[in-house]
């Protein structure tokens, strides 16, 4: 009898394994894992988190090569996908469910877009008025009227490259290395610090205006980044830029599955089940990113913040992959350190 018992548990163990999935992921959301559970409860499928940053994350990828157990990478920004997709990172995969929900310019054949972030700018109403802001753009950012106005992280900071690349990718290289130029002798301060810091920055009055991603500032507000934090959220305002007339600079956090994955067919599960109502409105509720498919609305905290300010849906976001290093160039060239 006890023998019975033991082939039993011994069967459901196995077949218990063969029901996973390994994430590598670069987001550290307690909020994903508590989604993955119900992934788990929907699919009979374990989700084992393997997290990390993305530079090491990939390189352990890499170098286990054919041995990886992974199936999936997670990664927050569109220019760290694409050049993990340059490096042989991803498999190629054809979803006609995930082609359907993801708009052409937030996916490749390797990899997803599952949120969206808008990096925008911050100011202190005591100091400008929203008046002096109307119509701003990107490119007005180096105005000389901004001389020592701008508080923005270090340009090692791929979400930064990013914006630069877009910049490139609309305007061209002598352009951007112009603008850029420019844009640096309007910086309040040396750069230091994350996003949050940023809008800290101008809400102290050190700083005039700030470029962060949307999500900071929404988890500032709600309070999961302490009182001191919200309260100097709620003395600084978002405004939403346009770029050459296409919208505010939108980037993604998405995911692609591992070339080498043991488990494909239940990591595009995976994935699809992160497009679904339930799965992005339970992310940007969180998280306060903005969702990829339109029947969900963003939390009402972001949606006060923006009204319907116009996304950038045209600028391919691979783009911001193709341009990053020659993005990180001119920065370095023009003294961003
Ligand atoms: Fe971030």
């Amino acid at each position: 009898m006890n023998f019975l018992i033991y082939l039993i548990v011994f069967f459901f163990s196995i077949h218990i394994n063969a029901d996973e999935i390994n994430l590598y992921t670069t987001r550290h959301y307690d909020s994903d894992i508590r989604l993955y559970k119900d992934f788990t409860k929907q699919t009979g499928i374990n989700v084992n988190i393997i997290s990390g940053k993305a530079k090491p994350l990939e390189k352990r990828i890499l170098e286990e090569g054919k041995s990886c157990k992974g199936d999936l990478f997670f990664l927050a920004d569109a220019g760290r996908l694409y050049s993990s997709q340059k490096n042989g990172v991803f498999k190629k995969i054809s979803s006609k469910v995930l082609e359907k929900k993801i708009p052409a310019q937030f996916r490749s054949d390797y990899w997803f877009g599952i949120t969206k972030r808008a990096r925008i700018i911050f100011y202190n109403p005591k100091k400008i008025s929203s008046e002096d802001l109307v119509n701003l753009s990107y490119e007005d950012l180096t105005d000389k009227r901004f001389k020592k106005y701008i508080a923005i992280r270090q340009s090692n900071n791929v979400y930064n490259q990013s914006l630069i690349a877009s910049l490139i990718e609309n305007h061209g290289l002598e352009y951007t290395r112009s603008w850029t130029k420019k844009f640096v002798t309007n910086f309040s301060r040396q750069p230091k610090g994350n996003d949050r810091a940023q809008i800290l920055s101008v809400a102290s009055g050190e700083s005039k205006l700030a470029i962060a991603n949307t999500y900071y500032y929404g988890l500032m507000l709600s309070g999961k980044k302490g009182e001191e934090q919200k309260e100097a959220a709620k003395k600084v305002r978002p405004f939403f830029p346009n770029q050459q007339n296409r919208g505010t600079h939108m980037n993604i956090s998405g995911i692609g599955v591992l070339k080498h994955s043991p488990n494909p067919d239940n990591a595009i599960k995976f994935i699809e089940f992160l497009l679904t109502h339930a799965a992005q409105e339970h992310m940007v509720n969180n998280t306060f990113e903005y969702p990829m498919i339109e029947s969900v609305d963003p939390p009402s905290l972001i949606t006060k913040m923006g009204g319907s300010f116009k996304q950038d849906n045209i600028t391919n976001v691979s783009s911001y992959g193709k341009w990053q290093t020659d993005a990180f160039k001119i920065m370095q060239e023009a003294g961003w350190n």
